[in-house]
């Protein structure tokens, strides 16, 4: 079986950050990789990418393609990815999308796409009822991904925070972009012989119930492998 770089695709709030983070070292052995906790970081530690992307950022636009891909190369690239990895929020254009193309040409990767098919209404019902644990960077949403204590991060106590690009205005604009740069990139999945693309539904039951249907879904891709 060959190591599999699993992209999750999807509108924003369809559940990508929680899927990835539930399913990295249980059927995808390796980590979970957000472009957008990358970009986070940069931002927090105030440094000069950090500092380039952070307008963009916060008017709910992308970055250029060539600097979001150039920091997956460098993740990509480290010996934790090396038996498979999870791509969370990238590739987010066609671009960008080729431009993984060419790094994962040779390495020996199997490429699965997931699609997270959410309704646009529980879309906006979840953002803007999202909450961001400032210190450990838990997500939370309406249920049943509430947290035990309404405004209080189940891990580690913190007093939950709205991210900047969760508030109305910009979660209009995010969807957007989504509609106008991201979702052209579905034809290119589904076209691209060399990916499997799954759709799974992301809004039946809760989160474990999702995970369950990935797995089953990866899964059965391995077993119909040749080898
Ligand atoms: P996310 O946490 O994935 O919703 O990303 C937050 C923000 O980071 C996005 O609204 C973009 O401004 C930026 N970002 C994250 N990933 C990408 C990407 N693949 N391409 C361009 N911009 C990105």
């Amino acid at each position: 079986m060959h190591p599999t770089c699993l992209i999750l695709f999807g509108a924003p709030g369809s559940g990508k950050g929680t899927q990835a983070k539930l399913l990295a070292g249980r059927c995808v052995k390796g980590p979970h990789i957000s472009t957008g906790d990358i970009l986070r970081e940069h931002v927090q530690r105030g440094d000069d990418l950090g500092f380039g992307v952070a307008a963009i950022m916060a008017s709910g636009q992308l970055v250029p393609d060539e600097l979001v891909s150039r920091l997956v190369r460098e993740r990509i690239g480290r010996p934790d990815c090396r038996n498979g990895f999870i791509l969370d929020g990238y590739p987010r254009t066609v671009p960008q999308a080729k431009l993984l193309a060419g790094m994962l040409d040779g390495r020996g990767f199997d490429c699965v796409v997931i699609h997270l098919k959410v309704d646009y209404n529980k879309v906006i019902a979840r953002l803007s009822g999202r909450r961001l644990c400032p210190q450990c960077g838990a997500l939370y949403s309406v249920a049943p991904n509430a947290p035990t204590i309404s405004e209080v991060c189940d891990y580690d106590g913190a007093r939950l925070m709205i991210r900047d690009d969760d508030r109305e205005e910009v979660v209009r604009e995010r969807l957007e972009t989504y509609a106008k740069q991201t979702l052209p990139l579905l034809t290119y999945f589904r076209e691209e012989p060399g990916c499997r693309f799954v759709e799974v539904d992301g809004t039946a039951g809760g989160p474990h119930t999702v995970v369950k249907e990935i797995c089953a879904q990866l899964e059965k891709i391995r077993r119909s492998e040749p080898g």
